[in-house]
């Protein structure tokens, strides 16, 4: 009820009928009747967690990303966790963050004890500036927690320079960005390690779900252990080794981080359909484009043509000197139009939990002058070609309405 009350007023601003009568989000999950029927199979089944579900699901991790090893874990924050963890990073050390991205980008590096220090990001395409992270670069700088924002990779050619010059871990933080190709190489395979998650809004989901991926075989091991309380059964990681078929041994301090089997069936499920998946997202993106760069107060993010993109995220971008609104009068006339954007992200160091650490307003200008003119609009394969007509003509009227 509140919620149609709230619609109802702020329709007043224009007066007259919304673009379409249902609410329209920016994200949502695809369950199909084979992806459920993988799921309560699993269920029928002897082993419903630690079992060969999450094994199948590893392998097919592994191909799809080119990655040599793929460790499942509970969500995509987890995997980011054990990725830091894995990665060395401690008190003391400094760790570059992106800007823009979800807390749990950054939550990671101070979850060990480091330090984030957080790197503006490109005006056109919304990614980590490399330039930025060289110019934060100190003797303490211990690695890099770079994000594929929207699905677009990072300059990944750049910012491995960086990292091999200055002796640095890598993480990428792939949560949007499954299905993307750097320079023909599948994203996963790119970085010391690759974080993803499988969070309902994503490309392809398990529920709850993450991963971690990498081509080293001693960091997949550590990964192993610190996704199941730091316990091993390998005999080659034990202080006291022994064959007993009972033995394990905690040899470090881990965490249950593990996925359930039917989560994996999910995935695997949803993985399958990925192609499928990614080239309607690509669709919708396309259409878009043409769209609004014949608008000349929205602005199209820039893709670098190294990046072959499975894009998770749709923004449009106002250039507020040609609108008589701001920010929030455009989102919320969109919103009474029943197409409901988001807004991706706040500069994590805008946060209260970050100011508090003594995080000050003015450190990315860039990251923060793009937090006051974005929204993201609908983009998930399921929207129907009239659900991308009804966005765009909403985004339309809204635009010839605010326009200066
Ligand atoms: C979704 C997301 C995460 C966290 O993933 P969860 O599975 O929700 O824990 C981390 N980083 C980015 C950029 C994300 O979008």
């Amino acid at each position: 009820m509140d919620q149609v009350r709230i619609s109802m007023e702020k329709l007043a601003i224009f007066g007259g009928e919304p673009v379409r009568d249902t609410r329209i989000f920016y994200g949502r999950q695809d369950i199909e009747d084979d992806d459920i029927e993988a799921v309560v199979n699993v269920l029928k089944g002897n082993l419903i967690t630690c079992g060969p579900a999450v094994d199948a699901l590893e392998k097919q991790l592994a191909r799809i990303t080119g990655a040599k090893y793929a460790v499942a874990v509970s969500n995509g924050t987890a995997a980011l966790h054990i990725a830091a963890l894995a990665a060395g990073f401690g008190p003391g050390d400094e760790v570059i963050v992106s800007s823009i991205t979800f807390a749990a980008s950054s939550n990671c590096v101070l979850y060990c004890g480091a330090t984030p220090v957080f790197a503006d990001i490109r005006r056109d395409t919304y990614n980590i500036d490399p330039e930025s992270i060289r110019s934060l670069i100190t003797p303490k700088t211990k690695g890099i927690v770079a994000v594929d924002f929207t699905g677009q990779s990072v300059e990944m050619e750049e910012i491995r320079q960086i990292a091999k010059e200055h002796n640095l871990v890598l993480i990428e933080d792939a949560a949007h960005a499954i299905g993307t190709k750097y320079k023909g190489s599948p994203v996963g395979s790119n970085a010391d390690m690759t974080c993803f998650s499988f969070h309902p809004v994503k490309t392809v989901t398990s529920g709850e779900g993450g991963a971690v991926t990498t081509n080293d075989e001693a960091t997949y091991r550590k990964l192993l252990r610190l996704r199941s309380h730091g316990i091993t059964r390998n005999q080659e990681e034990m202080v006291h080794p022994s064959d007993a078929l009972w033995y394990n041994e905690q040899v470090e301090l881990g965490f249950n981080y593990r996925m359930t089997d039917f989560q994996a069936a999910l995935l695997s499920s949803q993985l399958r359909k990925l192609p499928r998946f990614s080239a309607r997202r690509r669709d919708i993106v396309k259409k878009y484009d043409e769209a609004f760069l014949k608008l000349p107060e929205i602005i199209v993010q820039r893709e670098i043509p190294e990046s072959d993109t499975t894009r998770h995220l749709y923004i449009i971008r106002l250039d507020l000197s040609k609108l008589t609104c701001d920010r929030r009068q455009f989102f919320d006339a969109l919103y009474a139009e029943n197409t409901c954007p988001q807004v991706h992200y706040l500069p994590v160091y805008w946060h209260s939990y970050y100011e508090k650490l003594g995080y000050k307003k003015g450190l990315c200008p860039e990251a923060e002058s793009f937090y006051k003119e974005v929204m993201s609009i609908p983009l998930y394969p399921a929207m129907t070609d009239a659900d991308v007509e009804d966005v765009i003509h909403a985004v339309t009227k809204v635009v010839e309405y605010y326009r200066a």
